[in-house]
């Protein structure tokens, strides 16, 4: 360790969960600031922070601007947010925290799916408006889940726990990685538009970023055919959204749940205007439960990148940066 943990000086920009502040305080210097914007930076703090705990955007100017910078703890396993490719490129390590909300997500991501298919925040809306008393039942579904064929876009960790619990539903799974999973008995696709037309329901899953962007596009959507439904759990960016919005007015296809959103909080006016449409506000993994877990992993990352000079769990571009290489190390 290059020094004692209350002297390492750790910035948190943006948001953070209470709980999370109260424990990096307990092992760092903590400072806060509004946002990841190189104009926030006082000299001191360029001067001073080593460590990155963030929620939100990481730029590759902003990691410019803190020149003794060595880690960015991401608080959260989907790091999109973070310009990794430019961290790795100068030396600075980046964390994620995977597996420990990999069930909450999966849970949620079932919730959504048959509140999207069976309308249940509707049929609650119903009751709650006193129509069940006034007009009778609440009018039948025409979605339901029997008889789906479902796909999963992106079989990783929370992918897996997505197609375990379909499992339990009697449905079948397929799915679209760029690598076939060789341990699992799902039917792999090569292509994400061969998947889209093997199945009426597909679940997106995939990490954000160049690589996904606006993947979910008309031509997918129209291959899920009228019956379709589409779950998105991953990154709004991965949907085009605009061609979304035509497919659902125009009955190209059923419904869609959706937790994640291109512009965040921002949700498309198109969208809400859908009746065919179940939104959730980014709540994958919000739980006290999870959250906690998430920012234990976060800041035990940073706890031991400076005790040991190795991260728990650096991301897959910064595996190879060391700590005896870092900027401001002896
Ligand atoms: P993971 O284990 O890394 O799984 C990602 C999967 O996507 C892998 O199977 C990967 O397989 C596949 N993939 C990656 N890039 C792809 C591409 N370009 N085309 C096709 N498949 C691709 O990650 P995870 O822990 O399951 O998390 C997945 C994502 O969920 C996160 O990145 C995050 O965006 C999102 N998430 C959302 C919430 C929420 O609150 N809504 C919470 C947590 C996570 P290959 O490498 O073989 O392609």
């Amino acid at each position: 360790m290059d020094e004692e943990e209350p002297n390492i000086c750790v910035l948190v920009p943006g948001k953070m969960i209470p709980y999370a502040l109260e424990r990096l305080r307990q092992h760092f210097r903590t400072i806060t600031i509004e946002r990841a914007e190189p104009a926030l930076l006082s000299e001191e703090m360029k001067e001073s922070v080593k460590a990155v705990a963030s929620f939100g955007n990481v730029g590759a100017a902003f990691i410019d601007a803190l020149p003794r910078l060595q880690i960015i703890a991401n608080f959260g396993v989907g790091y999109d947010s973070v310009d990794a490719g430019h961290a790795a490129r100068s030396g600075v390590m980046v964390t994620n925290t995977p597996d420990v909300l990999t069930e909450e997500v999966a849970d949620t991501t079932i919730g959504l799916l048959i509140n999207t298919v069976r309308e249940l925040p509707k049929a609650e809306q119903y009751l709650r408006d006193g129509r069940w008393k006034r007009e009778g039942p609440y009018p039948l579904t025409r979605g339901s889940l029997r008889g789906r064929k479902v796909g999963i876009y992106g079989l990783g960790r929370i992918g897996r726990a997505i197609a375990l619990r379909l499992e339990a539903f009697g449905l079948p799974v397929s799915y679209h990685n760029r690598r076939k999973v060789e341990d699992v008995p799902y039917t792999y696709h090569s292509d994400l538009l061969s998947l889209a037309k093997a199945v009426d329901t597909l679940i997106c899953v995939a990490p954000g970023g160049p690589a996904t962007d606006r993947a979910i596009d008309d031509q997918i959507l129209n291959a899920l055919g009228s019956d379709g439904v589409f779950i998105n759990i991953g990154r709004g960016a991965t949907v085009d959204e605009k061609a979304l919005a035509a497919a659902l007015k125009n009955g190209t296809i059923l419904a869609a749940g959706l937790d994640v959103y291109a512009d965040e909080p921002n949700v498309p006016e198109d969208l809400l205007s859908c009746p065919n449409t179940c939104l959730l506000p980014h709540v994958g993994s919000a739980s006290v439960h999870t959250r906690e877990a998430v920012a234990n992993l976060m800041i035990d990352n940073l706890i031991s990148w400076f005790s040991t000079g190795k991260p728990l769990t650096p991301v897959a571009e910064t595996t190879h940066v060391m700590a005896m290489t870092k900027k401001g190390l002896p």
